[in-house]
């Protein structure tokens, strides 16, 4: 995203991606009301909601055998209320898509940083591998680090993690789907138990929280024994678990949530996962990335269009997007200790937890959720400009 605003701003950016495709599961279904928002701003939302979604105006879920609502984006005051679930490497596709219509940009598949090039105190480049094992050196005014919660840019800059914690990873796997199956994404909380199910046409896409760590527990128990928790789960897959045939079908996403002390070095900046790891809880951690890639854009334009981006501008990009951040990690975590690890821990029937009552007896009170998940807090809007000459 802050690739294609730039370019479109007429400024040359390299974008390197060291997978050939965007085709990963982990990344989560969720493009928000805010990001649809920015779409339009750049004028391309009529033509990325042509590509297939699923528009989701509520969320909520089984607790027990109680079923709630908690968000209801149709009381935000956005343009489009609802969550487009569409997989990020159809999103990824698209922007990408847009951002090569302007000269100055490139994407670069196949090529994963591994260094950066230190000149005098300032980073001034990456050093890339390529797949078919070229070295390139890549060198530029600002190297930004998007490259996720295992970012090799935020460690080969030194930047220090404040390691936050999480206590839960996820089990992701598919089970495949039928034409009488539900619709809509599904959540569900049991006893043990949080099972969520993203509705990919064919395929459901399955991720089963865990216990940090309680993965070599359940393998003990064998295959058959995961198999039944996700038919008594989802009973409408219990013909289909059996596509489960062995722990090789089944990915382990390790789940992380932390921050850098200070997102820039002199001549770099982090932004995403790799300034800010987020929990998938809430399903927000793009909005974030996002919302930071035009924050940074807002700041950096003019500073990089004269070739005079400081650290001072470097540092307003973290103090801009550090309050959200902060905010969305903070609510990450109190949902994590008061809802997720106890429900994990629990081995009695579950009913819907007490601070989640009141969006049963209030629905306005849904706004809130709503507004969180969808627009987050300070949301950002496009300040730059097209240069198309
Ligand atoms: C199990 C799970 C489910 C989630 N579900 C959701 C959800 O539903 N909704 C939501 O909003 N958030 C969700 N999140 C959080 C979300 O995935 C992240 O917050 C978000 O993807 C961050 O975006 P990013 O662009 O910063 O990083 P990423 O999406 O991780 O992208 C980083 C990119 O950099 C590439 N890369 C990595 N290293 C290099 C390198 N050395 N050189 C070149 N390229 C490199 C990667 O291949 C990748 O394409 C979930 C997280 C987890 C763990």
């Amino acid at each position: 995203m802050l690739g294609f605003l730039l370019a479109r701003g007429g400024l040359k950016v390299v974008v390197i991606e060291k997978h050939g495709d965007f085709l990963r599961d982990f990344r989560g279904d969720t493009v928000h009301p805010s990001t649809l928002e920015l779409m339009h701003e750049l004028g391309v939302l009529d033509e990325f909601l042509a590509r297939p979604h699923q528009a989701v105006s509520q969320f909520g879920g089984g607790f027990g055998d109680e079923q709630i609502i908690l968000a209801d984006f149709s009381r935000i005051n956005q343009r489009c209320k609802y969550i487009a679930f569409m997989p990020q490497w159809h999103f990824l596709d698209f922007l990408a898509e847009k951002a090569r219509q302007y000269r100055g940009f490139s994407l670069r598949m196949n090529t994963q940083a591994v260094d950066l090039i230190q000149e005098e105190g300032r980073t001034v480049g990456v050093v890339a591998r390529t797949d078919d094992g070229q070295t390139l050196r890549i060198k530029a005014d600002l190297v930004v680090g998007a490259d996720g919660r295992a970012s090799i840019v935020r460690e080969r800059a030194k930047l220090e993690v404040i390691d936050i914690g999480a206590p839960m990873d996820v089990l992701w796997m598919r089970v495949s789907r039928k034409l009488q199956d539900p619709l809509e994404t599904l959540g569900r909380v049991s006893a043990g138990a949080i099972f969520i199910m993203l509705n990919r046409g064919d395929f459901w896409q399955c991720g089963l929280v865990i216990p940090k760590g309680g993965l070599r527990a359940l393998q003990d128990e064998g295959i058959e024994s995961l198999r039944r928790r996700i038919a008594s789960l989802a009973p409408f897959t219990s013909d289909r678990v059996s596509e489960l045939s062995s722990w090789d079908d089944i990915k382990l996403l390790t789940v992380k949530v932390d921050r850098l002390r200070t997102w820039y070095r002199n001549g770099l900046l982090c932004v995403g996962d790799a300034a800010h790891a987020m929990s998938p809880v809430g399903g927000v951690g793009i909005n974030l990335a996002i919302q930071d890639a035009v924050a940074a854009a807002n700041i950096l334009y003019e500073p990089l269009k004269e070739g005079r981006c400081s650290e001072d501008d470097l540092r307003r990009v973290q103090e801009r997007r550090t309050f959200p951040t902060r905010m969305t990690q903070g609510l990450q975590i109190a949902i994590q200790n008061v809802i997720i690890k106890p429900t994990l821990e629990s081995d009695k029937p579950i009913s819907v937890p007490w601070p989640l009552r009141i969006f049963q007896l209030v629905p306005r009170a849904r706004a809130i959720p709503a507004k969180i998940m969808g627009v987050g807090f300070r949301p950002e809007h496009i300040r730059t400009p097209e240069v198309t000459s």
